[in-house]
């Protein structure tokens, strides 16, 4: 079974609507001749529509950052993921740390949200990782199968298959401090031994589990290198033109 590379930009609240243009301007044009990598890039919500818009046709998907998982109604600050399809969105980040520490959000309500994503026919990227406490304290597999139980519960095997997930150690987000392949890889295989556990060996060779953590055009390739790694989820690399081609031209 070959995976295919999804290497994914999360921008977080960065950028203004101009810069976001010139950024996805600047990304199609060096990227047109990709074809063996899946590239992604995910704006504020407030831009996945024009960034959809100025990407439609190319090799450059989008993605959302989050999404709720009601259909619609009085959910007042949120989006639904049928109006996520409206506009041309076909990812949605869920369970970020940023989301699960800073806003609470607990793996109960990432499950809702996958649920969701799927039955919209959009790609969840469900990320998962532990805190350097955590780490430290020798529970990292214990952490991530909590989180990857939580968020995956009741997902059928045909629709796990579809999920992208996104091992991103907390104390590597936005700190430079990027894990070194083989604690990458160390994970990575822990996880898909998880989802091989729940499911089945053949689903588990079917899932996408990229990387997160301070990935940049200088230490991708050798993370990527790794077998169980299928792919990165990048923060500040992804928001200029050089580093985030630097990333995915070492996929
Ligand atoms: C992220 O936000 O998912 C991330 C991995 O950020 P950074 O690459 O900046 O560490």
């Amino acid at each position: 079974m070959t995976r295919r590379i999804l290497i994914a930009g999360n921008w977080k609240m960065n950028l203004n609507l101009a810069s976001a243009l010139e950024l996805v301007a600047g990304l199609q044009k060096e990227a047109a001749g990709v074809s063996s990598v899946d590239i992604a890039v995910c704006p504020p919500s407030l831009y996945v529509q024009p960034v959809a818009a100025a990407l439609k046709g190319s090799n450059i998907g989008v993605g959302a950052q989050n999404a709720y998982f009601e259909k619609d109604g009085a959910y007042t600050g949120e989006l639904s993921m049928a109006m996520l399809c409206d506009v041309g969105c076909q990812y949605v980040i869920l369970g970020h740390s940023e989301r699960r520490n800073i806003m609470g959000e607990s793996s109960e309500m990432v499950n809702l949200k996958t649920h969701a994503v799927l039955a919209a026919g959009l790609i969840p990227i469900v990320c998962v990782g532990e805190l350097l406490k955590e780490r430290e304290a020798g529970q990292t597999e214990n952490v991530v199968r909590r989180q990857f139980d939580g968020s995956f519960s009741g997902i059928s095997a045909d629709d796990m298959k579809k999920c992208v997930i996104a091992y991103e150690p907390v104390w590597a987000i936005g700190t430079g401090r990027v894990a070194t392949p083989d604690q990458a890889e160390e994970v990575h295989l822990a996880i898909r031994k998880m989802i091989e556990k729940n499911y089945s060996k053949e689903v588990a060779e079917a899932v996408r589990i990229q990387y997160g953590g301070s990935v940049n055009d200088k230490n991708a390739q050798e993370i990527l290198a790794k077998p169980n790694v299928d792919g990165a989820l990048v923060g500040g690399a992804s928001l200029k033109v050089e580093p985030f081609m630097g990333i995915i031209r070492s996929a």
